[in-house]
C-alpha cells in the first residue's frame, strides 16, 4: 500500500483545538503498513483530551478511500510533555522528573480551592496520570483531611528529603503534616515563604505528569515565592459566583499576569444549589461571577461546580469524588496546559457567528472553517448538558422530549469565556438555560444535525 497516500489522508485531519493537522502536530506514532492493513498509535500530549475519540474517528473517515486498505487499527494513548522551562539547570533537583506544575489559587479563603484541587487531581489520577498534590495553604492546610490523611504526621526526614504520602493514587505533601492537633502551625510572611522554598526543594516527588499546588488564598509573599522559584505551567483561579468574589479574584489574576504565569482559566465553585427532590436552582452565593470574570479578562471559564452535599461529605470523609463535570473541567485544564507546554496557539473555537433565525426557532452557527450548521432550538434545548437534564454521574438523560414545548425558541445567546455559550429559552422549566454549551459540544450537535438532515433528504 502507498504510504504517501496514507500520510496525505491523515494530514487532512485537524485537531480542532490547535487547528493543525495530526502529522504536523506529531500525534501519529509507530505507523506500520501491511498488505491491506494499517496500524498506528494516536498519541495525544495529555490524558483526558476531550477529542481523542473524535480524532480517531476522523482518521478512519479520512482513510476510507485509500486504495486496498481493509483494516485499520488505531491505538489511543497519551504522553504528557514537560514544560520546557523546567529543563533549566536551576530547577530544584527534587523536580527533575516532574513535567508540569499547576497552581490552584483563589482571591480569598473558603471558596473551595482545596476541594477543586483534590477533585481535579483525582480526575487526572483516575485517567492514569502520575499526580502529586502539594498543599502550601499555610492558613489552613486542608488537603490531608480531604484525602483521608487527617492524622498523618511527617516522620523524621532523612538528610533533608521528605517522602510524599500515597493516597487516592496520588502523592501528597502538605504543610499540615508538620502540625499536630495541639500545636497548630501559624506561619506568616518570610518564614512561610522560606518553608515553601524548602518544601519545593525537599520533597522526593519522583516521576509526575502533574504536580498541583494548593496555594494559600490571596496574593502574598508565598504566591510570589512559588512563582519565582519554579516555572509553573499555569494557574487555575477558583472563585464563587458573587460579583464581589470576582473583584477579589481579579487581584489574583493581576498578580499572576504580573509575574508572567499563564492563567489556564477560571473555575466557578458553589454555583447554585438544587435541594433533593426539587428542580429549582437556588443561587445561594449569587450568580455569574465566574462567567463575567472570564469574559472581562478573556479567560476560559473551565466549568462550574454546584453546591453538593455529597461533594462536601466526600471531602470531610476523605473519600474520592468524581463525576463527568469534574472530568470535563480537568480535560479543559489539560488542553490549556498542553497549549502552554507545546507553545501552540489554541485555535479560537468561538464560532465566527451565532445567529437566531425563524424568530428563535433555529440556531445558525458559522464556524471558523466556514462550515455552517443549522440546529433546531428544540434540539438545542433537548440536548442541554446541565445537571437537571443529564445525570452527572451516569450520563443518563433526565429530560424527556415530551417535557419540552414543541415550539420552544431561543431568545438569547451569551458567550461564556473562550469555550462556550449559554442560551435562554422560552421553555420555563428549571433546566432550560442552566447549561453551558461548550463550542466543541455545539459543533458535535451541528454535525449530527447535518448528518440527520442529509439522511432525511
Ligand atoms: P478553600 O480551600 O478555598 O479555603 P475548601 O476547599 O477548604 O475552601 O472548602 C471550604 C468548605 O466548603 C469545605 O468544607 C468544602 O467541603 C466545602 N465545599 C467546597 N466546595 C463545595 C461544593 N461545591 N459543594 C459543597 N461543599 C463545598
Amino acid at each position: 500500500m502507498d504510504g504517501k497516500e496514507i500520510t496525505d489522508a491523515l494530514s487532512n485531519v485537524k485537531d480542532s483545538y490547535f487547528n493543525k493537522d495530526l502529522i504536523t502536530l506529531g500525534y501519529i506514532k509507530g505507523m506500520s503498513i501491511g498488505d491491506k492493513e494499517l496500524r498506528f498509535t494516536l498519541r495525544l500530549p495529555a490524558p483526558l483530551m476531550p477529542n481523542h475519540e473524535e480524532l480517531a474517528q476522523k482518521c478512519r473517515d479520512a482513510l476510507k478511500d485509500v486504495n486496498g486498505l481493509e483494516n485499520i487499527e488505531i491505538k489511543k494513548d497519551w504522553e504528557v510533555q514537560r514544560l520546557p522551562a523546567l529543563n533549566q539547570p536551576n530547577t530544584p533537583q527534587a523536580l527533575t522528573n516532574v513535567k508540569n506544575i499547576i497552581a490552584i489559587a483563589s482571591g480569598k479563603g473558603g471558596v473551595g480551592k482545596s476541594t477543586v484541587t483534590v477533585c481535579i487531581a483525582e480526575a487526572f489520577a483516575n485517567a492514569g496520570a502520575k499526580v502529586g498534590v502539594l498543599d502550601i495553604d499555610v492558613y489552613g492546610p486542608s488537603i490531608p483531611n480531604m484525602v483521608g490523611l487527617g492524622s498523618h504526621q511527617l516522620g523524621g526526614a532523612q538528610e533533608g528529603v521528605l517522602e510524599p504520602v500515597e493516597a487516592h493514587g496520588m502523592k501528597i505533601m502538605s504543610m499540615g503534616f508538620l502540625a499536630t492537633k495541639d500545636t497548630p502551625v501559624v506561619w506568616r510572611g518570610p518564614i512561610a515563604s522560606q518553608l515553601v522554598q524548602q518544601f519545593l526543594g525537599a520533597v522526593d516527588w519522583g516521576e509526575l505528569d502533574y504536580l498541583f499546588v494548593d496555594m494559600p488564598p490571596g496574593t502574598g509573599d508565598i504566591q510570589l515565592t512559588l512563582s519565582q522559584s519554579v516555572p509553573l505551567t499555569g494557574a487555575v483561579i477558583v472563585t464563587t459566583p458573587q460579583e464581589i468574589a470576582h473583584t477579589i479574584a481579579e487581584k489574583g489574576l493581576r498578580m499572576f499576569q504580573q509575574v508572567k504565569i499563564p492563567i489556564l482559566g477560571i473555575v466557578e465553585n458553589m454555583a447554585g444549589f438544587t435541594p433533593p427532590g426539587s428542580e429549582e436552582i437556588f443561587h445561594i452565593f449569587g450568580e455569574g461571577g465566574g462567567t463575567s470574570a472570564a469574559e472581562e479578562f478573556d479567560l476560559p471559564l473551565l466549568g462550574q461546580i454546584p453546591i453538593r452535599q455529597d461533594l462536601r461529605e466526600a471531602m470531610d470523609n476523605g473519600k474520592v469524588f468524581t463525576n463527568d463535570n469534574i472530568d470535563s473541567i480537568a480535560s479543559l485544564i489539560a488542553v490549556e496546559a498542553m497549549a502552554v507546554v507545546t507553545n501552540e496557539e489554541l485555535s479560537p473555537f468561538a464560532p465566527q457567528e451565532i445567529n437566531l433565525a425563524n424568530d428563535g426557532e433555529t440556531l445558525v452557527i458559522k464556524w471558523q472553517d466556514n462550515v455552517e450548521h443549522v440546529i433546531s432550538a428544540f434540539n438545542v434545548r433537548f440536548m442541554c448538558p446541565c445537571a437537571h437534564c443529564v445525570d452527572e454521574i451516569t450520563g443518563e438523560k433526565l429530560v424527556k422530549e415530551t417535557d419540552i414545548p414543541p415550539d420552544v425558541k431561543i431568545t438569547e445567546s451569551v458567550p461564556v469565556g473562550r469555550y462556550g455559550v449559554r442560551f435562554t429559552f422560552t421553555d420555563p422549566s428549571p433546566g432550560a438555560g442552566a447549561g453551558i454549551y461548550t463550542f466543541s459540544f455545539l459543533r458535535k450537535l451541528g454535525e449530527d444535525a447535518a448528518q440527520n438532515s442529509s439522511f432525511d433528504a
